[in-house]
């Protein structure tokens, strides 16, 4: 498949793509409540010859694209799996946009309707050039990758399967990257983001006694310091961490000492042996904290989603086919991996996979996610669909031209 034909199939249906971009962000919907954009999604893609699959794992949406596999003289399918998010989040918006959120507390504070209407656009341009795709797309809209993590439930339910996908690509829109960059990057690329709820137990009573209580506040505040060493004390310095306690409660008013304080954060690591490991490093500091003062405590930790890790060789596929639409100069390794979380995860622990940052930030600035004034450029929606049709191709004809030679 040549680039000038996907670009020309991609330049047919930007419009529509920024259209349907607007109507999503109108009506934004948090987490497993998307069901009018899932509705919306599956009306669109009626359309087009796909399978569509609604209601998986609740609100998501899959279809399935079947190419001409009798292209090649093989006895196997080939299919390889693209993915958007489709939750908002609970931000009042304030961009004064004309088609800002018409849900109070309610917006797309982080892209994720643009990932949804370069998703669309890119199951519009392949099915209009499926004659010549040689293998099956599988397209997935999954529901809740800010809070709990949709994919997880959606590979449940069996979107990798039927036919088995081989590979999987998804994007972020990227407010730390300049409009129209393309950032890719082997190995490990988000982080695991675990979290905490730690209780410490102690007496309260006159604050003038402090003698005749167990004070949890000094307690808690030994044990945030202390969180703080073990990562720069404890943990290999190459093998990045983060512990951030991001709520301190305890007591309600001057002169009384809490009979408790509660700390909630969360724990960042890339390294999957390294985030097995934290937890019982941090527990062992608030037991003994708490065992020096005489208090008692009770410790949570909630495993959420796995690290990202690229795949190599399907990140230097995507690398080539963002060169090949874009042109080199708009196409570079992230310098970092991010802290961020993404439960796009899911899909590169199953199968071999890639993520990619797209960047949305006008020359000079930085776009914060998940803020009220977050906004997204429409016009690399249609980068991100060219970089996914080249992509898929390149994956499927690649690997025909290979199973011809053997
Ligand atoms: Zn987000
Ligand atoms: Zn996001």
């Amino acid at each position: 498949m040549t680039t000038e034909t996907i670009l020309d199939a991609v330049a047919a249906v930007e419009d529509r793509v920024v259209e349907l971009r607007h109507t999503l962000h109108r009506h934004p919907e948090p987490a497993f409540q998307e069901t009018r954009t899932a509705a919306l999604v599956a009306e669109v893609l009626s359309e087009l010859p796909l399978s569509v699959r609604t209601g998986v794992n609740r609100t998501g949406v899959s279809a399935l694209l079947t190419g001409d596999t009798s292209r090649k003289d093989s006895h196997r399918e080939r299919t390889i799996l693209l993915r958007a998010d489709m939750d908002a989040l609970p931000v009042q918006e304030e961009t004064g946009l004309p088609f800002s959120s018409e849900v109070p507390g309610v917006m797309h504070a982080c892209g994720h309707d643009g990932h949804t209407a370069i998703l669309l656009g890119t199951a519009m341009v392949l099915c209009g050039l499926k004659e010549d795709l040689p293998g099956n797309v599988r397209f997935v809209f999954q529901p809740a990758e800010e809070t709990t993590g949709g994919a997880e439930g959606m590979i449940r339910e069996g979107v990798l399967e039927n036919p088995r996908v081989e590979a999987a690509l998804g994007l972020h829109l990227w407010g730390s990257a300049p409009r129209g960059i393309v950032e890719y990057k082997p190995g490990p690329f988000m982080a695991a983001p675990d979290s905490f709820t730690i209780r410490i137990l102690g007496r309260g009573g006159h604050a003038a006694r402090p003698h005749e209580c167990v004070d949890p506040v000094p307690i808690a505040a030994t044990v945030i310091q202390q969180f703080q060493n073990l990562v720069g004390r404890r943990v290999n310095p190459v093998l990045p961490a983060v512990i951030s306690v991001c709520r301190v409660s305890a007591g309600n008013t001057h002169n009384v000492i809490p009979g408790e304080a509660e700390l909630e954060g969360t724990v960042r690591t890339l390294d999957p042996a390294l985030r097995e490991e934290i937890p019982a490093m941090m527990e062992a500091v608030v037991r003994q904290v708490t065992a020096i003062h005489g208090a008692d405590y009770r410790f949570d930790y909630d495993f959420r989603y796995p690290p990202l890790i690229n795949d190599s060789k399907i990140t230097a596929l995507l690398r080539d086919a963002a060169q090949t639409v874009l042109g080199r100069e708009r196409v570079r390794e992230a310098e970092y991996p991010t802290m961020g979380g993404e439960d796009f995860a899911y899909f590169a622990g199953a199968v071999p996979s890639t993520f990619f940052f797209l960047g949305i930030a006008p020359e000079g600035e930085t776009i914060q996610h998940h803020h009220p004034a977050f906004r997204v450029d429409d016009t690399v929606l249609k980068d991100g669909i060219a970089v996914f049709c080249r992509a898929v191709f390149d994956f499927l004809e690649r690997d025909a031209v290979l199973e011809q030679r053997l």
